[in-house]
């Protein structure tokens, strides 16, 4: 008899968690349940349009999806379709990898007006998640604010300050494209409560701002000359380079580029500003007293139509599954007798691929020792009687594969492919 393993979520952490258990076990079924019809979670929803060279981590996860022992179970949702009682009942081992899709909230006046958009409904919106096609955002007359100084927030700046030309080869979603090119915002800000030395974008994003053939970025209220301080030698690595990429970017010749990236650091965000829809953005200087960012009382307002906040994702929990704040309860990964949890739902959304895809394999090889040899759990078999019982229909790997040919075959000119997006 075989271990039946129920993996949650088809992102990164999944299908590397999938990978090990089919490398290390002599004899397993596997099934990576997914509540999208399409798989790969992040991978296809949230990486960037114009980064196709990370989205082909994808080649690895088909190939674990050649293994006869592993099926994947798209638009099957747990805590809809099937509970996580459920689950624990027809499978040895539940190891959820259900990432962090809920936005965080700003917290401050204002944050309902329309105009207001947290990150995950936006770059879901222009990646086409289904969740989010219709979110029709408001974008100008006048500039968009972005809340936050990391690698997302310089994604959606990308995607909206790039022509068409630039996105040659992408496969940003129709919808968003037609909705960017009737606008024409022409001021972008990127707000960050620290300075230059503690942001946490990454060198190649940062450098990728320096070729923006239409947009030109310009530093505010950071003289780019403190020294990062960080404990990790990589880490500090990697803001010296930030640095180095920033003081580069400050001292470009602006040319005749028409819309301008304005870095505002040391500033944090108090109210956002308008009677229905957003019409500005009120900000407070920041500083840092014992090592913490405390405001300055000094207030200032920029004109814009559209806030973004990129300030980081909660888990969307279900039924009766052990919540710590934000994430899934877990000690060391552990939630319970033969449940483990990886990737973001497990410690929030901190990583990236390569980061998720060691920890989630050494999840992997934790639950397999803890693993107690077979049981007569109904596991497969178990789960599509019960998805047969409710009208559920799931949609298989070859599903996808016939979908994904079609996204490819619809694809625009200068366009890998043109996802489809309702199902
Ligand atoms: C905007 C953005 C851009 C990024 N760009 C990069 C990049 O360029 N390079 C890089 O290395 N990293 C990037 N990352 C980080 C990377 O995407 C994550 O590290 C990685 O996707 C985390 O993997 P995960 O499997 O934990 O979660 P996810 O990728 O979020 O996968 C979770 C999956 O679980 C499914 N799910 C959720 N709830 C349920 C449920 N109840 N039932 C069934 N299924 C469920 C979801 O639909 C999803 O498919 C980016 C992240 C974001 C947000």
């Amino acid at each position: 008899m075989s271990a039946k393993i129920a993996i949650i979520g088809s992102g990164p952490s999944g299908f590397y968690a999938a990978d090990t258990f089919a490398k290390k076990l002599p004899d397993y079924h596997i099934d990576i349940i997914e509540r999208l019809h399409t798989p790969f979670g992040l991978v296809r929803a949230g990486v960037a349009p114009d980064h196709q060279g990370t989205k082909n981590v994808t080649r690895q996860f088909e190939r674990t999806m050649q293994n006869e022992n592993v099926r994947f179970i798209g638009n099957v949702e747990i805590g809809r379709d099937v509970s996580y009682g459920e689950l624990k009942e027809l499978y040895d081992i539940v190891f959820l990898a259900i990432g962090a899709a809920k936005d965080r909230k700003l917290g401050i006046a204002g944050e309902d007006l329309k105009g207001v958009y947290g990150s995950a409904a936006f770059v879901g919106w222009y990646n086409g998640h289904p969740d989010w096609v219709e979110l029709s955002p408001q974008l100008g007359p006048d500039g968009v604010a972005i809340i936050g100084n990391g690698n997302v927030a310089i994604d959606i700046v990308r995607v909206l300050a790039k022509s068409s030309e630039e996105m040659e080869g992408s496969d940003l979603c129709v919808h968003a494209e037609d909705a960017i090119r009737r606008t024409n915002i022409k001021d972008f800000y990127m707000i960050g409560r620290r300075g230059a030395a503690q942001a946490a974008f990454t060198p190649s994003e940062a450098n990728e701002l320096g070729h923006l053939a239409h947009c030109h970025p310009v530093i505010l209220n950071d003289d780019l000359t403190q020294a990062p301080a960080e404990d990790d030698p990589k880490d500090q690595k990697n803001k010296e380079k930030n640095m180095e990429i920033l003081r580069g970017l400050a001292s470009q010749e602006r040319a005749d580029k028409e819309k301008t990236l304005h870095m505002q650091f040391w500033a944090k965000p108090i109210a956002i500003l308008g009677e229905t829809n957003v019409e500005g953005l009120r900000l407070e200087r920041t500083t840092l007293v014992d090592g913490r960012v405390k405001g300055t009382g000094e207030t200032f307002d920029i004109k814009v139509s559209t806030v973004i906040s990129a300030i980081g994702y909660d888990t969307n929990g279900f039924d009766d599954l052990p919540m710590d704040g934000s994430i899934v309860k877990n000690n060391d990964g552990l939630v319970e007798e033969g449940v483990y949890v990886a990737g973001w739902c497990k410690h929030g959304p901190q990583g990236t691929i390569p980061t998720n895809r060691k920890e989630s394999m050494e999840m992997a090889k934790i639950a397999i020792e803890n693993y107690n040899g077979p049981s007569d759990k109904a596991g497969p078999n178990g789960l599509d009687k019960l998805l047969t019982d409710r009208g559920v229909t799931p949609v298989d790997f070859e599903n996808w594969k016939r979908l994904e040919t079609d996204e490819n075959n619809r694809a625009r000119e200068g366009r890998v492919r043109e996802k489809i997006v309702h199902f």
